[in-house]
C-alpha cells in the first residue's frame, strides 16, 4: 500500500468482501460492462435513480450536484484488464503486514492519540489495539484513503450492473450521506470500490456506524482520526465485539495432536483445549474463562491459534482469515506483546489458483462441502480438506499441499 495502484486490486476486493461480496463476481460484472455501450444510456441510467433517492428523502440539488459532471469510469476496466489469478501464502501477507514501519507508526500513533483512544475504549469497549492495525491495514494510518469520486465509482459499478442490486445499494446511501450535509460531493472521495476515509467504510457502513467522535457536529471519517477510529468500534461493537476478550492467541499443540472436522467453527471452553494438551508459549495462563476455536492456517507446519468471537468479529470487516490474523498480529506487536514462537512453512509451495480450484472441484466431486469452487482455501476449503485426511487415513490438518491434490488426483 505503498503507492495508488498497488492498494487498487486490494482495496476492491476488500471493500467488496467487507460487503460480503466476492471479487470474482465483480470481474464478471465489469466484463459484461465491456462489451456494453459505456456512454449512450448513462444519463438515462442516472436519472433512473432520482425517484428511488427522492422517495428516500434526496432533494433534486442534492441529486444534481452529486452527479455535476460525472461520467462511467474507464479507469475501472483497467483494473480488471491488470487482475491476475495470483494467491499469495499467508506467510508473505503477515510479513507485508507486521513490517517494522508498520508496527513502529501503529506504537507511534496509539501514543499520539492516547487519551482519545482510552475514551473510545470506554465508550465502545472495542480494544484500542485491533482498532489501530485496521487503521493499518486499511490505508497506513490514513496515509493513502484513496481519491475517487465515490458517486462516480459506484455510479459505474452500478451501471455494470454486477452482482445484482449491491453497487446501487450504495450509491444510494451514499446520496443519503450528502444530504445529511457531514461531507460535500467533493470531499466524497474513496477507493476503487467506494470504500471511504481512514478505514475504508462503505456508504452503508458509514450510514450504520459513522459517528462523531471530536464533537465538531459533522462525522468525519476522512479527516478526523477520532471520528474514523470511533467509527470502526462502533462497527465493531455492533458485530459483537466482547469488550475485555482477546482475539485469540498463540499455542503450542502436543505431539501427534489431530485437527478434527469443523475444528475453525466449533467453540470449546480454554478447559477442553488444556485437555488435549494444548498449551500456550512461555507457560502463560489460558484465560479462566471464555472459548475459542483452533486456528491452524498452514497447517500443522505452521503456527497455531484458539481465536475468541473477537477473531470472527474481525473477519466482518473483511472475511479473509489472513486479514483478520494480519489485523491481530499487527495490534499484538503495536501492544508490546511478543512476537510468535512458531514458524510458518516459507518453503512450502502453495497451490495456485487452478490447482486450489481442481482440488476444490474434485473433493466435491467426492462429496465434500467445499463452498464456493473460488480457488480461495477458505474455512469451509480447510474443513473439506482435514475431512478428507481424516477419512484417508493422513493426518488432519486442513493444509492443502500438491501432494495432496496429486493424492486427489489419483482417486484415492
Ligand atoms: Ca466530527
Amino acid at each position: 500500500m505503498t503507492s495508488d495502484r498497488l492498494p487498487t486490486l486490494l482495496r476492491l476486493a476488500r471493500g467488496l468482501c467487507a460487503a460480503g461480496v466476492l471479487a470474482w463476481l465483480f470481474v464478471a460484472g465489469l466484463a459484461g460492462f465491456a462489451v456494453a455501450s459505456p456512454d449512450t444510456s448513462f444519463s438515462s441510467f442516472v436519472e433512473s435513480l432520482w425517484p428511488p433517492a427522492q422517495a428516500r428523502g434526496v432533494t433534486r440539488a442534492t441529486f444534481d450536484a452529486a452527479f455535476k459532471g460525472v461520467t462511467p469510469d474507464p479507469a475501472l476496466i483497467g483494473i480488471v484488464d491488470r487482475q491476475t489469478e495470483f494467491v499469495k501464502p499467508i506467510w508473505e501477507n503477515l510479513a507485508s503486514a507486521l513490517s517494522a514501519q508498520r508496527v513502529s507508526q501503529g506504537k507511534a500513533k496509539a501514543a499520539q492519540w492516547a487519551d482519545m483512544l482510552a475514551r473510545m475504549e470506554k465508550v465502545f469497549g472495542v480494544d484500542r489495539y485491533a482498532v489501530l492495525a485496521i487503521w493499518g491495514m486499511e490505508t497506513g494510518y490514513g496515509a493513502f484513503i484513496g481519491k475517487q469520486n465515490v458517486i462516480r465509482v459506484l455510479a459505474t459499478l452500478a451501471y455494470a450492473k454486477y452482482q445484482g442490486d449491491f453497487a446501487k445499494e450504495e450509491l444510494l446511501d451514499a446520496l443519503d450521506i450528502l444530504q445529511a450535509g457531514d461531507v460535500t460531493p467533493a470531499q466524497l472521495r474513496g477507493s476503487w470500490a467506494g470504500a471511504m476515509g481512514q478505514t475504508q467504510f462503505l456508504p452503508s457502513s458509514f450510514k450504520a456506524f459513522a459517528v462523531d467522535f471530536d464533537g465538531d457536529g459533522r462525522r468525519d471519517i476522512w479527516t478526523s482520526v477520532p471520528d474514523a477510529l470511533a467509527s470502526t468500534a462502533n462497527f465493531l461493537k455492533n458485530q459483537g465485539w466482547s469488550g475485555g476478550q482477546p482475539w485469540g492467541f498463540e499455542v503450542v499443540l502436543p505431539k501427534g495432536f489431530e485437527a478434527t472436522h469443523g475444528e475453525e467453527s466449533k467453540f470449546a471452553p480454554y478447559s477442553e483445549w488444556k485437555g488435549r494438551g494444548v498449551t500456550r508459549p512461555g507457560g502463560a495462563e489460558m484465560p479462566g474463562s471464555g472459548e475459542a476455536t483452533l486456528l491452524i492456517p498452514a497447517g500443522l507446519r505452521g503456527p497455531a491459534f484458539l481465536v475468541t468471537h473477537n477473531f470472527k468479529v474481525i473477519k466482518t470487516y473483511n472475511n479473509s482469515t489472513s486479514y483478520a490474523l494480519s489485523v491481530a498480529l499487527l495490534g499484538d506487536r503495536i501492544a508490546g506483546r511478543p512476537a510468535l514462537v512458531g514458524t510458518w512453512p516459507v518453503k512450502e509451495r502453495i497451490l495456485d489458483v487452478a490447482e486450489a480450484k481442481e482440488l476444490q472441484t474434485r473433493l466435491k466431486d467426492m462429496g465434500y462441502d467445499v463452498g464456493i469452487i473460488d480457488g480461495k482455501i477458505g474455512e469451509q476449503a480447510r474443513d473439506a480438506i482435514l475431512t478428507y485426511q481424516a477419512k484417508s487415513g493422513l493426518v488432519p490438518d486442513g493444509f492443502p499441499t500438491l501432494a495432496l491434490l496429486q493424492r486427489v488426483r489419483a482417486g484415492h
